[in-house]
């Protein structure tokens, strides 16, 4: 009999950190896009459990968020929730940093990992923690959002993080290879059409001041919400 021959081959798979204080249209959006255009299998979705630059960030607990999370994501088979940025012992800071490389560690040589970010957490990036060793840690997908520009690569880079070579513009994807003082190198993916209006801090608003969400959280969310009286 013959012996049927399985190959696995290797994922692309995109880290995709974030308050998710609640997930919202915009997060699935990017996500969508992100894996449609660069083909990926699956998106991380890590709600993080102390970020470091939001003080005070989160409203909603961890589990409340990873619960949430797990609602919003149901539809789509590449996404899934991941707890790597849960809290840590020691009450520090969840840093990507961290997070990526630890990552990295779990995958198989072959496999390619990216970071997914929105434009707003990118062009804060320089202030990240180790900022230039994490942007050359894996490639990046960079997706637009309304009201926060990013034409000028390169004035956006930390500082230690440079060009390096031809960017690539295609209809919706711009490829930029960057490389830092060791030489390490990788590539950010700047993916130009999302013009997704949700945020979070407005349907927290929008909660608090009239006890309803807005159509930017999918409905399970929105039912999740409600019955756990969340952001009231
Ligand atoms: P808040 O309003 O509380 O700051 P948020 O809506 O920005 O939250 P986060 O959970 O902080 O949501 O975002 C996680 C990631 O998703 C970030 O990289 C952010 O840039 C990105 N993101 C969130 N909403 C959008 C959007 N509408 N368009 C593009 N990117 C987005």
């Amino acid at each position: 009999m013959a012996q049927e021959q399985f190959t696995i081959s290797a994922m692309r798979i995109a880290f995709f950190g974030g308050t998710f204080d609640p997930p919202h249209r915009g997060h699935l959006a990017i996500a969508q896009a992100a894996a449609d255009r660069l083909r990926l299998d699956r998106v991380l979705f890590a709600p993080v459990g102390n970020q470091p630059l939001k003080h005070d960030s989160s409203v909603a607990s961890f589990e409340d968020r990873i619960a949430m999370v797990q609602l919003a994501i149901g539809g789509d088979a590449r996404f899934q929730v991941s707890i790597i940025d849960a809290p840590r012992h020691d009450d520090l800071p969840n840093y990507t940093i961290d997070s990526i490389c630890r990552l990295k560690e779990s995958l198989k040589p072959d496999d390619q990992l990216f970071c997914l970010v929105g434009a707003d957490s990118f062009l804060g990036l320089p202030h990240w923690h180790r900022a230039a060793e994490l942007l050359t840690a894996c490639d990046f997908i960079v997706a637009s959002r309304p009201r926060f520009d990013f034409q000028d690569a390169q004035a956006m880079l930390p500082q230690g993080v440079r060009i390096c070579g031809d960017a690539l513009y295609e209809p919706g994807l711009s490829v930029v290879p960057i490389s830092n003082h060791s030489g390490q190198s990788s590539t950010l993916y700047f993916l130009p059409d999302l013009r997704e209006e949700a945020s979070a801090t407005e349907v927290r608003a929008a909660l608090a001041s009239h006890g309803a969400s807005n159509d930017a959280v999918p409905p399970p969310v929105a039912e999740y919400i409600r019955a756990h009286h969340l952001y009231q």
